[in-house]
């Protein structure tokens, strides 16, 4: 079956026609523009290839309620244009095919768990750290919505008493992405994060807040795998210290060997790489074709 995915990003549309095996044949990015310029760019991309199905992995908020009379829309977004946006309708209404559609993060744990680092588990959790951070859970076989979808990326953390760095969610004084996505780390320390590669107090803080962020997941979901994507994680030093700091904040509390003896594979980089996102998306296309069968 030929299926179109999207991964709808705040800065980049990610279009990719791939199969239900999570292979990709074409692919184009389009700049996040208005709706009106960038929607039609990209249904114009996947018209006349032949896609029986669409699955779209969107930025959010967005409601995933079926009953909902908005459901498959943007909700209240800080990209303005795209507020109460009807999404996921919109692609349907112009492709005529059935449309899968979640958060950009929900979509890349279902693509780890169908073709990645999750491969063949129940339970995972995707967590990016780019320019915000989002966390996509998979629990049970199942994408977890529930009220809204998940927003863990969020989470409220305790400061670090020499951190008197602001923050700079709008929301939350020290929450995870107010704390630590990538604009965080910038502001703070007053370089590009990349410049910031060999300053170690700069990934010993940030170590510190993703612990704290993953101990309280580990604790609240019980996944079988956390997976850290995103920019900030191309600093791969990042990995080990998050899973000794989150090791020492659990202290032993959960006496599991993943947790005790294997933090290397319990808390792991996507296997997908930074195609984690649009092959989640061709993911949940691929599940909307099964589900209209
Ligand atoms: P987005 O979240 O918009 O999808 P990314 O996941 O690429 O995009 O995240 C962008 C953020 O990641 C930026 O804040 C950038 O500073 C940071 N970033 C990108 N590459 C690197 C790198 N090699 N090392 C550290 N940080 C990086
Ligand atoms: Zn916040």
């Amino acid at each position: 079956m030929k299926i179109g995915g999207l991964e709808a990003g705040g800065t980049k549309m990610v279009c990719a026609v791939g199969d239900e095996m999570g292979n990709i044949m074409d692919k184009t990015v389009i700049p996040t523009g208005t709706p009106e310029d960038t929607v039609p760019q990209i249904t114009g991309f996947f018209r006349g290839k032949g896609i029986e199905a669409m699955g779209i992995g969107c930025f959010g908020p967005v409601d995933l309620n079926r009953k909902s009379t908005t459901y498959g829309y943007i909700t209240q977004t800080p990209k303005l244009p795209w507020v109460n946006y009807d999404m996921a309708g919109t692609v349907k209404r112009e492709l005529g095919v059935p449309v899968g559609f979640d958060t950009d993060v929900n979509g890349a744990v279902l693509g780890e768990v169908a073709w990645g680092a999750a491969k063949g588990l129940e339970n995972a959790i995707y967590m990016t750290v780019g320019t915000g951070i989002g966390v996509g859970v998979y629990l049970e076989k199942k994408l977890l919505h529930g009220l809204m979808h998940p927003e863990a990326g969020h989470m409220l953390l305790g400061r670090h008493p020499e951190d008197s760095y602001k923050g700079r969610c709008p929301y939350h004084d020290n929450c995870a992405e107010g704390l630590a996505a990538g604009p965080a780390v910038e502001e703070r320390w007053g370089k590009k994060a990349v410049e910031l590669a060999d300053r170690e107090e700069v990934w010993e803080l940030e170590a510190y807040y993703l612990a704290q962020a993953v101990a309280n997941y580990i604790l609240a979901y019980s996944p079988e795998k956390i997976i850290l994507g995103g920019g900030i994680m191309h600093q791969e030093k990042l990995y080990g210290m998050v899973r000794a700091k989150t090791k020492e904040l659990l202290n032993g509390y959960i006496p599991k060997r993943e947790i005790l003896d294997g933090m290397e594979d319990y808390i792991v980089a996507p296997a997908l790489g930074d195609e984690a996102g649009i092959k989640g998306a061709l993911c949940l296309g691929a599940m909307a074709g099964k589900e209209s069968e």
